[in-house]
């Protein structure tokens, strides 16, 4: 990761088409998806990924450098697939609307109307627009009028696609003048451990560990399994469209709820001083030879790049800088005395073989990133004699609720305020 951290902000808002000619805006989008099927089709056949752009835009009936992001996404897709696993093999036989991803001034345009409005204007096809005005939140509309009429900010790429049968338009825009603090200037460090049903934060300062929350998202893993079952079964009954609608709803339902867990990331962040937010980089995990059982359960069962780039992007709007280092062994290192063994840790329970301190599992690792975080940052650690209670929280669709926990001391005895203990 480079000190720089872009600025970019997905704006959301609704069309309402003004020059009748909607069919055209969803047949350019079904346009749109047979260049992703094929992008996707000629990759996995083996075509050469530079040769792809061409041969794909030489027939399709959109506007040429809407065919290129269109491509370009796909093979980012592929890309991601290879990388990450996120949400398997992507697909080149899914039918329906896919996004029209255009570039600024291009494949689509924006100004400001005389009543105040925002009006757009998409090339759908060449020479044939689209046109009329944003409908949308305030707060959406009021950054994008500022996007239009201010030199600090740049407005990039969009894509126009129906959800519920509505047209929608997702602009990106980018803040170029504010920036994200320099992370060396930190005051303290937030560990974040991703799990496939809680993230748990600890913020260390260069005196001790600050505070601990455990967010617990039990929602996720279970409307997971649930439309992996259901997925499943369409397949085995050969209902590939209902497969492929169903892994839609999900990737859209988990990536909402990330998108609210990554808000809660940062919001609690903020509250310390000068804080840089640290993930594992769990690419480099994948990349070493021997990352145990239970990397290799997190790397497939949950989205994790997403949730790390969604709370890397978020914060870096509160211009809070973000920071990654090597999991290597942040689960199984006693974040009090530093004993390392695979054995300190049993399923949610870890216990030190060698000092006795007992811990919230996915508490310690969290610690352990933290201290890795501020190591790479050149802070002497300070000597950890005692660790704040766990605290938990429950993300559910309403927001957040404090979740029941189980009141008992660490180890060593320390209670911040006997209000909560370490569950589990
Ligand atoms: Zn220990």
């Amino acid at each position: 990761m480079t000190d720089a951290q872009a600025l970019i902000k997905t704006l959301d808002f609704q069309l309402d088409i003004q020059s009748d000619n909607e069919s055209l805006l969803y047949d350019a989008t079904l346009e749109a998806r047979r260049v992703y099927n094929e992008t996707i089709r000629l990759a996995k056949e083996g075509v050469d990924w530079d040769a792809i752009p061409d041969r794909v835009a030489d027939d399709a009936a959109l506007v040429k450098n809407t065919t290129q992001r269109v491509v370009a996404k796909a093979l980012g897709a592929m890309e991601n697939y290879y990388e990450y696993d996120d949400f398997g093999q992507p697909s080149h036989t899914k039918d329906g609307a896919y996004p029209l991803r255009a570039n600024y001034e291009e494949g689509y345009n924006l100004s400001l109307t005389d009543d105040g409005d925002v009006a757009f204007r998409i090339s759908a096809k060449p020479y044939k627009h689209v046109k009329g005005v944003l409908k949308g939140s305030d707060v959406h509309l009021d950054i994008l009028k500022t996007a239009l009429t201010s030199d600090e900010w740049k407005i990039g790429t969009a894509e126009a696609l129906f959800h519920n049968n509505n047209a929608e338009l997702h602009v990106n825009v980018t803040n170029t003048e504010q920036t994200v603090r320099d992370k060396q200037d930190s005051r303290t460090v937030v560990g974040v451990d991703v799990n496939e049903d809680n993230v748990a934060l600890t913020t260390l300062s260069k005196d001790s560990v600050e505070d601990t929350l455990v967010i617990d998202f039990p929602e996720i893993k279970f409307e997971r399994h649930r439309y992996f079952t259901m997925r499943k079964r369409v397949q085995n009954a050969g209902k590939d469209s209902i497969h492929d609608t169903l892994e839609g709803r999900e990737e859209r339902f988990v990536h909402d709820r990330l998108h609210k867990v990554s808000r809660h990331i940062v919001e609690w962040s903020r509250q310390f001083e000068k804080p840089c937010i640290v993930f594992e980089d769990l690419k480099e995990m994948r990349d070493s030879i021997d990352y145990g059982t239970r990397m290799n359960r997190r790397l497939h069962h949950l989205p994790f790049r997403a949730l790390q780039f969604y709370t890397s992007y978020k914060a870096a709007f509160e211009g809070i800088p973000t920071a990654w280092i090597n999991p290597e062994y942040t689960s199984q290192r006693c974040p009090m005395c530093g004993h390392t063994e695979r054995a300190n840790r049993n399923k949610n329970r870890f216990k030190c073989r060698d000092c006795g301190h007992q811990d919230h599992s996915d508490r310690g690792a969290s610690v352990n990133i933290a201290v890795k975080g501020s190591k790479n940052l050149d802070w002497n650690v300070p000597a950890l004699n005692s660790l704040p209670v766990v605290r938990k929280v429950r993300r559910q669709a309403s927001g957040a609720v404090d979740a029941p926990t189980v009141t008992h001391p660490t180890t060593r005895g320390y209670q911040a305020d006997g209000r909560m203990g370490v569950s589990n």
